[in-house]
């Protein structure tokens, strides 16, 4: 095993097209795992990391996987990120796993929406990165622009460590600021590291890039400070060990920089990932104890150890169903995994052996007996869900699971064929057990299936997978927006179930209020408040009040959508000493809250996206017009090199047909990216809209039911 100070695990994240596929892709390469360099759209199979077919076919990474490279005596797991926002969780996921990230950034494109995201999801999960800015070959690359974009949109210290020898079509490799060398990438495919002198035309811009270095470097340390103002030279691995100390607490970037495509700069930014970012041993991982749970229900927080002989805690962030099973995706944080070994499920609490180990590269696999901290590697036929935790003998640990974006778009699915509903039954089950953001859900009433997700594209793969992976054909439903519904006014009840059926009858009353919640902030989504004195409802009856005020939640009376920020308050209520029942107590709250939620003043909440559209200046105008008629709010227009990035917030109702209405606006030369931002109050023609269209919907499904 390496030893933990030379492990890295690394994720590449980037803005679709930023080039992360080829640049993991020239990572393989030079690190000798593979022996030929391919291109991400070529006829020769595609990139070796995008292994399922239609990711081939799409062009686009959807499932990240793992894969372990050797580079200088360190050795480095890489976890290929998803660039789509509909994936968003999958970066969620590799992020938790990960100590350390590169951004890649496109030279021309610049900090792209999807960077926005993706740094807002590194800085929640602390992880330290180095950003490389990309493509320097292309027209338009300009490496001080996006420097400085860094510093004003990801509002963190960008330090870059290259100057960069020409740009676009000249550009012929980097400078290397802190050894002062000049690095080409000879060779067929740039595997010949050369460092030279400084040729003269770059040596008094070096000079000034290095300086500006330093002196940014010197805020993070005195004795640097004190080096610059003797006027002497600072020791090169004094430069380092600053760089990595600053990279490491997240105040500054590297910035390094090259061009994946034409093979230039990738083994300097390998050699940074080593020197810069951190090894296990540099992160505090937390998690909870769950043999110590406190007040609000949750285990007290516990630092896990890397030391040896401590109890394994392990966490699955991802599965994959294989023709032989589950193949779930560990790290190590504590202790080690050995094959044959039998773990606890922390959320369960079952024993499950670990038969068989594996480490990951692309879709080639090999065998191992054991792995420690730090580690990713593959668990062959063990059944989990993604972001349980297992431990050993001795650890009842829970590491906190991954934040889970809304699902904000619904799809019905049904088969096409007989016998299909098994097999499409069983696909679902597996896409959700892999995808927190991927739901299943039924309607009751007319039996149809549902699925919901995080955007169009998302939902599309899906679909599409259960036609490959399932051989099931779907018939699949117009897609439709995941709204909301809230109440704004409190109303009172004063509620009596009461049936009376042969022998034993059903009794039980509530008293109390439902009201929305407070704070408009709160993400809550439900509250139950429990006031009720001197038993007038026995203690045992409380809990199914809740459940029933909870089923009624799960259909708004508007358009039988889920209602969110309601308060239920139980004040009183009485009972019967024989025809009270746990189930009397359940169903009483369900109706009533059933019948009140309906004078509660309910209002309609729909998904609102962020909107980020980039095309020919000309454009902007109609653009901008078109988006405004969408109920669209425009934020922000940006013009760059003859192209404009114009920012908007858009309900996803008016979006479905967006990819078509841009290109035919743009004659194809329009593109954009949307994600998730809030949950916002419809106007009310729309919200009357709504309403009246899913009652015909639902008097339709009946009629045909
Ligand atoms: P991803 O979507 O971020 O994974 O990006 P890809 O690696 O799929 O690259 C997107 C496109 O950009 C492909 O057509 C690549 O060939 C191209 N590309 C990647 N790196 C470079 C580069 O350094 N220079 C240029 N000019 N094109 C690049």
């Amino acid at each position: 095993m390496t030893a933990l100070s030379k492990l890295r695990n690394i994720g590449i994240s980037a803005h679709i097209d930023s080039g992360k596929t080829t640049l993991t892709e020239r990572i393989l390469y030079y690190s000798g795992r593979i022996h030929k360099t391919r291109e991400v759209k070529g006829d020769d199979g595609g990139a070796t990391m995008d292994f399922m077919d239609l990711e081939r076919e799409r062009g686009i990474t959807i499932q990240s996987a793992c894969t372990q490279v050797k580079w200088n005596g360190h050795t480095i797991n890489v976890i290929d990120t998803p660039g789509h926002v509909d994936f968003t969780v999958e970066v969620e996921r590799s992020l938790r796993v990960l100590d350390g990230a590169v951004l890649v950034l496109c030279a021309v494109g610049g900090v792209q929406s999807q960077s926005l995201t993706v740094d807002r999801q590194m800085k929640r999960y602390g992880v330290p990165r180095i950003t490389f800015i990309n493509k320097m070959d292309r027209t338009g690359a300009d490496p001080f622009k996006v420097t400085a974009q860094i510093e004003d949109k990801l509002k963190v210290t960008p330090v870059p460590l290259q100057y960069p020898m020409g740009a676009e079509t000249e550009f012929q490799g980097v400078i290397d600021l802190i050894d002062m060398q000049a690095v080409y990438f000879e060779g067929p495919n740039g595997e010949e590291v050369v460092r030279k002198e400084i040729p003269a035309e770059f040596a008094d811009e070096a000079a000034a890039a290095r300086t500006k270095m330093l002196e940014t470097l010197s805020l993070f340390d005195d004795a640097l400070m004190v080096t610059l103002l003797e006027e002497a030279a600072p020791e090169a691995d004094h430069v380092r060990k600053i760089i990595r100390e600053a990279t490491l607490s997240q105040e500054i970037t590297p910035v390094m920089m090259g061009t994946a495509f034409k093979n230039k700069g990738v083994q300097e930014l390998l050699d940074g990932c080593t020197a810069f970012l951190p090894s296990p041993l540099d992160c505090d991982v937390v998690a909870q104890d769950l043999s110590n749970i406190n007040e609000s229900g949750r285990g007290e927080p516990i630092r896990l150890s890397t030391e040896e002989g401590d109890p394994l805690v392990t966490m699955a962030f991802k599965t994959v169903l294989e023709q032989f099973g589950q193949l779930t995706f560990c790290r190590v944080y504590q202790g080690q995994i050995k094959k044959g070994g039998t773990y606890i499920n922390a959320r369960t609490g079952r024993k499950v052996r670990f038969g068989r180990l594996l480490r990951m590269h692309a879709n080639d696999r090999e065998e191992i007996d054991v792995a420690g901290p730090g580690d990713i590697v593959a668990v062959v036929g063990v059944d989990c869900a993604t972001g349980d935790t297992f431990c050993g003998d001795g650890a009842e640990i829970a590491l906190e699971n991954i934040f889970v974006p809304e699902a904000v778009l619904r799809l019905s699915v049904e088969p096409l064929t007989q016998g299909g509903g098994d097999r499409m039954g069983k696909a679902l089950e597996r896409f959700r057990r892999e995808d927190p953001t991927f739901r299943v859900l039924s309607d009751p009433e007319t039996g149809e299936t549902i699925i919901a997700g995080m955007g169009q594209l998302h939902l599309e793969v899906y679909v599409e997978r259960m036609r490959r992976e399932y051989n099931v054909d779907v018939l699949v439903g117009e897609p439709k927006v995941a709204y909301r519904e809230s109440p704004t006014k409190e109303v009172r009840f004063n509620f009596r179930h009461r049936k009376q059926t042969g022998g034993s009858g059903q009794y039980a009353h509530v008293v109390g209020r439902l009201r929305p919640i407070a704070e408009e902030d709160s993400e809550e989504t439900f509250r139950f408040v429990n006031e009720v004195s001197q038993g007038r409802i026995p203690k045992e009856y409380i809990p199914a009040v809740e459940q029933g005020f909870k089923r009624a939640i799960e259909k708004g009376p508007l358009c039988e959508t889920e209602v969110v920020g309601a308060e239920f308050v139980l004040e009183d209520g009485s009972f019967h000493e024989v025809d009270s029942s746990e189930m009397a107590f359940k169903t009483c709250g369900f109706n009533c809250a059933r019948e009140h939620l309906r004078k509660a003043g309910m209002t309609l909440l729909e998904p609102i996206m962020k909107l980020e559209i980039e095309a020919p200046d000309e454009y902007q105008g109609p653009i901008c017009g078109h988006v405004s008629s969408k109920r669209g709010l425009i934020n922000s227009t940006e013009a760059q090199y003859g192209s404009t990035v114009i920012l908007a917030e858009v309900p996803l109702a008016e979006m479905f047909d967006y990819a078509n209405e841009l290109r035919s606006m743009t004659q194809g030369k329009g593109q954009f990216s949307m994600e998730f931002l809030k949950y916002k109050q419809t106007p009310k023609n729309v919200q009357a809209e709504v309403v009246e269209r899913r009652r015909m919907e639902r008097e339709e499904r009946m009629a045909m039911a």
